[in-house]
């Protein structure tokens, strides 16, 4: 004991000389140090995700991972909640924890730079990402990542709010815009990065992959230089998405920073000349130095460029922090008849049903998919739940295609034919372009197919970019039985197998596996056709073959599932999307995959007493099996501890507390977006025509309900709402309105209730939506016990954007508040008026 005041005395004066250390950095004197040529290699990654260092001026290497669910790169890590579970708990503690656990596991790697969070407008189910952002409405996006950028700032390490502006899609993501007038861009889509820079003071901001009213994001003067960096005064650093720059002087006069992964197109070879004739200025690229440098300094990182010495990550806090976000984020849709909780006196057995249950669906695909440290299945989490004392079963029930066999790359078996012999390789013929088409530009043999780079393009015909590849090769197994056929590739490539398409990953996407499995008959000779194309950035290729084992028929599995379903009390069905079928680089289907919305009805037809929990980034199609299910819960991707909490929900340790940050429609052409989502003319633009009217917005102008509205969730307890009041009942331009409301916990367990605040302009000179979220708070109550919360209203909640004036306004009039526990269950209403 007696050693801590010295210690402390000790820390104290270090901390002193380091900060004296970085405080010391001269960012001006540094610039100026270097040369041209050094400084432009700064502005362009390296190794894909670094920020190189220059050990001569004292600027240390820095280190890059992908979030926002968790860190994705350099081996496993706690994998959180899907952002939209994160969104769902309405809770900025939550959000908070979260960013500072994922930001203190940042630190225990040494990334200074964390890739999240992800927070690009929901506007339609199907987009593949949704998953990974924070819903449909602006304020709740804002105020969630705000929360967790902040706290994971604190501890040290950067974020990164991403992807600036409006990739509100996945299909053709490289080169659709998303064209919308100026208000809707304003309102819907920027506002939520405009709390991230202003509130959650945000260090670096990522330029999304689409275009935006016909400009590449990543070169959009209008959105960067005069919005992000003029209007907003962000102070960070810009940096683009990977492999989304498409002109490099374009990009430098258009706000960019840091060209990840590597400087491709902010090259030498493309600015030096710019400078030299004055078309750039020197001083816009000591500008970006000056940003990506004055951060460290903010981050201490020329003082202390190894973020893990001294330092003991708590890792069972970050395990809480993904379990209570998980706890806090499920939200219950439907419990009729009161099946939930489930009585461990009364239902003895219960049948584990679904391919979510076993083993565990962490998150969607793409860059954000953490290998998790604790794996933890549904199914698992039930029998740790209920112990001995309930008889669990389990059946996958649903045959969705053999496992990806880990050691696929590892077997080419595959053969060419020469002068009537068998010779084991693939004949590749290479095409300009990226559609096989045209005379071929060269031909090559080769020994397998596992080509990364040069091993691909390093022929004197074939450029580093824009070709096109076609491999030919046969298979021939020497037994009959099950065969899967692994591939993986940056970027685009399909299967054909004698001539028919079997797999199509003809995409614009990082390295991407995926699998062809089929009965082949020993001796017969399949063609086998791979086709590829390159788009820029890394080129990779993959193939193998192995025999698969099929346990049993794919039919089987679904009467299997019956017959246990049968004779079980009570049917869990973990069902849903997973990475194969929700990710980045593609969209996804409204209807769930594998013919599940079938196999839910066939289920119920042998059992009513079910409980779908289940794994999606948004809504599905309910429309066949909803009616036969008495029991619905969103448990989205539930991250490595989720499971835990989804078991503790369904027997009632955990009391429900999510609401939807989403409207969820009853069919896909109900949602405004369907009209103007795809980009049906292919003129690689979509126009939103709903404008501001999305999401809950739309079905209050049109003054219907979805199937569950925004802000929806079902507790096992009912509050009661009253004495919303307000400290003043008129006030002016600039003011700040405080209100308090009493809620009690009147019925049921302990549980939190998500009060949402809505401001209703009562009458406007331009069409406003009825009413907007502006303020909420997840209050949490004994039973029986009553808070009074208060809430502050800024002016800014009072405004709409004005085109004319291209700023932000408040009429003078009424306002109404309305205190509500969903969009559409109004409880307590006050009307002020602003002079
Ligand atoms: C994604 C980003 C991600 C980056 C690096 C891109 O494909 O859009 O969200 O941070 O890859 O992995």
């Amino acid at each position: 004991m007696k050693n801590i005041p010295l210690l402390f005395l000790f820390c104290f004066l270090l901390s002193c000389q380091s900060d004296k250390k970085s405080n010391e950095f001269d960012i001006n004197a540094t610039i100026e140090a270097m040369s041209l040529e050094e400084k432009i290699d700064f502005i362009g990654g390296y190794e894909s995700f670094n920020i190189r260092g220059y050990e001569q001026y004292g600027i240390p290497e820095i280190h890059i991972a992908d979030g926002p669910v968790g860190v994705r790169n350099f081996g496993p890590s706690t994998a959180y909640p899907a952002s939209i579970a994160l969104a769902a708990a309405w809770d900025k503690k939550v959000a908070g924890r979260v960013g500072a656990s994922i930001g203190a596991e940042s630190r225990a790697k040494n990334v200074h730079l964390l890739l999240g969070p992800g927070m690009n407008i929901y506007r339609m189910p199907v987009c593949g990402r949704n998953f990974e952002y924070l819903g449909e409405d602006p304020y709740l996006a804002g105020s969630i990542a705000a929360s967790y950028i902040k706290s994971m700032q604190e501890e040290g390490v950067m974020a990164n709010a991403k992807h600036y502006v409006a990739n509100n899609q996945e299909f053709n993501r490289h080169h659709c815009s998303s064209d919308m007038d100026e208000r809707t861009l304003h309102e819907i889509y920027l506002p939520a990065f405009k709390m991230a820079v202003e509130e959650g003071e945000v260090a670096s901001v990522m330029t999304a992959y689409n275009l935006i009213n016909g400009v590449h994001a990543s070169e959009h003067d209008y959105l960067n230089n005069e919005v992000l960096k003029g209007d907003w005064a962000f102070d960070g650093f810009i940096v683009s998405d990977w492999v989304s720059t498409y002109d490099g002087l374009a990009c430098a006069k258009g706000g960019l920073d840091l060209e990840m992964p590597s400087g491709k197109m902010m090259s030498k070879e493309n600015l030096i000349p710019a400078i030299e004739s004055g078309v750039l200025q020197e001083e816009q690229i000591d500008d970006k130095l000056r940003r990506i440098l004055g951060q460290y300094k903010r981050f201490g990182f020329f003082q202390n460029p190894d973020l893990r010495k001294n330092y003991v990550l708590d890792s069972s806090a970050v395990r809480l922090a993904a379990l209570d976000a998980a706890r806090g984020g499920m939200v219950l849709l439907k419990n009729d008849s009161g099946v939930l909780p489930i009585s461990k006196e009364e239902i003895k057995s219960i049948a584990v049903i679904g391919p979510n249950a076993e083993p565990l669906v962490s998150g969607g695909g793409g860059s954000s998919g953490v290998q998790p440290l604790h794996p933890k299945s549904l199914l698992k989490a039930i029998q740790e739940e209920v112990g001995e004392s309930v008889e669990i079963n389990y059946e996958k029930g649903i045959f969705t295609g053999l496992p990806f066999p880990e050691d696929v790359f590892d077997h080419f078996d595959f053969y060419i034919k020469e002068d009537g012999q068998r010779k084991t390789g693939v004949n590749a013929v290479y095409f300009a372009g990226k559609n096989l088409e045209g005379e071929p530009i060269h031909r090559q043999f080769f020994e397998k197919i596992a080509l990364v780079d040069e091993q691909m393009w390093g022929f004197e015909s074939v450029p580093e970019t824009n070709y096109s590849i076609a491999f030919d090769c046969y298979f021939s197994p020497k037994t009959s039985g099950y065969y899967t056929i692994g591939m993986s590739g940056d970027d685009g490539y399909r299967l054909k197998v004698d001539g028919i398409e079997q797999v199509d990953m003809w995409r614009d996407q990082g390295d991407t596996r995926s699998k062809y499995s089929s009965f082949m008959n020993a001796g017969q000779e399949y063609a086998i056709r791979l086709e590829y194309y390159q788009s820029g950035g890394e080129a990779r290729l993959r193939m193998g073959i192995v025999a698969s084992e099929m346990d049993k028929e794919p039919k089987q599995y679904t009467e299997n599932a019956m017959a246990l379903a049968k004779n079980a009390d009570l049917v869990v069905l973990s069902v849903g999307f997973g990475p194969g079928t929700e990710g980045e680089a593609f969209d996804r289907s409204f209807e769930l995959p594998y013919d599940q919305g079938d196999f839910i009805r066939s289920i119920a037809e042998v059992n009513k007493n079910i409980v779908v929990v289940l794994n999606a980034g948004g809504n599905v199609d309910m429309n066949t099996w909803i009616d036969e299910v008495p029991a619905l819960l969103m448990a989205w991707y539930p991250g490595q501890e989720g499971n835990i909490a989804a078991a503790e929900i369904l027997f009632g340790k955990t009391n429900p507390s999510g609401k939807l940050p989403v409207s969820f429609e009853y069919e896909l052409k109900d949602n405004p977006c369907f009209n103007s989502y795809y980009d049906e003319d292919e003129d690689l633009s979509v126009f939103y025509s709903e404008g501001i009217f999305m999401g809950y917005r739309y079905w209050d102008k049109v003054a219907s309900k979805p199937r569950f509205d925004f802000g929806y969730g079902l507790s096992y307890s009912s509050f009661r709402y009253s004495d919303l009041e307000v400290d003043k009942m008129s006030f002016s331009q600039g003011d700040s309105i405080r209100l308090s409301l009493s809620i009690e916990n009147i019925g049921g367990p302990a549980g939190a209730e998500v009060i949402q605040l809505y401001v209703e302009d009562d009458v406007s000179s331009v069409e406003r939506p009825v009413k907007e979220l502006k303020a909420f708070d997840k209050v949490f109550l004994q039973a029986g016990e009553k808070k009074t919360v208060e809430f502050v209203l800024d002016p800014q909640s009072f405004m709409f954007y004005d085109e004319a004036s291209h700023g932000w306004r408040a009429e003078s009039g009424t306002f109404t508040i309305h205190a509500a526990s969903s969009s559409t269950d109004i409880r307590e209403s006050i009307t002020i008026e602003l002079k």
